[in-house]
């Protein structure tokens, strides 16, 4: 019977859904955006060293993953071109990078080679400190297990991880390190780069004070108009994790698009409003995974992959 169901659950995967993948049309006034959530570009042989590897993406994944975008037919977006209505009429991809390692700018060629953008959510404490994040200082140190510092406000763990480990903060090389104040003005040059803010010390801001919010985007904002002249008006909330209070408290600060870590591609007016721009969904690409797949489930109409999955459950 078990064999059974496993079998009707592999149709509806293989036919079902392949067959009816893809996007409802378009009305006349709304644009389809599908933001995509990377973290690290590694070389293959990057990826059999002792470090923190997130979702094992390599350079070519991700050559390919965007050329698999365009040969969809999708565009490039950046938030500011939404905030501009450029979205409407359009199938895009929004290509995002959280954190700011110095292997995105491996991003930059291949940006090139296939014409599109991405924007890069970066927390300016490790490019101006020359710090290494929190979980490569306790992967560093063989802890595997993050969870009691993810929601920790970062002087705690800081002054947690510090008092353990002096000196835990400082990158072993290469591998675990931010991109240098040099590398992130390179990046910030490129005509197919958008910039936006990821809290200044890459800390959880849902649940903290209203002071504490504004410190942190302040900083951030001092950081960019230092070095880019202008305050980008994007966030991808740290963690993905937000609250209704802390999308009030980023708008009062001036942010206008917030990218979530929400499982879900958007459908867009020309004016949503920031009810909606605040809280756009995001799909994270996993390299141990095929590409394909994962791009076209981001393409799926909610309807049909709600129902696939409700139909498997209830098999199941
Ligand atoms: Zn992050």
């Amino acid at each position: 019977m078990k064999e059974q169901v496993n079998r009707v659950c592999e149709f509806l995967d293989h036919h079902v859904t392949r067959r009816f993948a893809g996007p409802a049309p378009l009305n006349e006034d709304e644009g389809e955006v599908l933001p995509f959530l990377f973290h690290r570009l590694f070389t293959e042989e990057e990826l059999n060293e002792d470090i923190y590897v997130h979702e094992r993406v390599t350079v070519p994944l991700f050559d390919r993953f965007v050329g698999h975008c365009r040969a969809l037919g999708y565009g490039f977006i950046t938030p500011s071109e939404v905030l501009r209505g450029q979205h409407v009429g359009k199938r895009s991809v929004m290509v995002t990078f959280d954190d700011g390692y110095a292997d995105n700018l491996r991003a930059l060629p291949i940006l090139e080679r296939h014409d599109a953008k991405a924007t890069f959510f970066l927390s300016p404490a490790h490019i101006s400190e020359h710090r290494r994040f929190w979980w490569d200082a306790l992967h560093a140190q063989g802890i595997h297990s993050f969870s009691e510092y993810q929601e920790m406000p970062f002087d705690e763990a800081r002054s947690r991880i510090e008092g353990r480990w002096p000196g835990g903060f400082q990158p072993a090389g290469e591998l675990d390190r931010a991109m240098s104040l040099d590398e992130f003005k390179t990046l910030a040059a490129s005509d197919r780069v958008e910039i936006g803010h990821h809290s200044f010390n890459h800390t959880v801001l849902a649940g903290r004070d209203r002071e504490y919010v504004k410190a942190e985007i302040e900083q951030t904002n001092a950081f960019f108009q230092r070095h880019l002249g202008f305050k980008p008006e994007a966030i991808a909330y740290p963690n993905g994790v937000y609250t209704d209070t802390l999308v009030d408290l980023c708008v009062e600060q001036g942010l206008r698009v917030g990218l979530t870590c929400d499982f879900r591609s958007e459908r867009l007016s020309r004016n949503p409003g920031a009810e909606r721009l605040m809280r756009l969904g995001r799909v994270m690409v996993s390299g141990t995974r095929p590409l394909l797949p994962q791009i076209t489930a981001a393409t799926l109409q909610p309807s049909l992959k709600r129902g696939v999955y409700g139909l498997k459950r209830a098999l199941r």
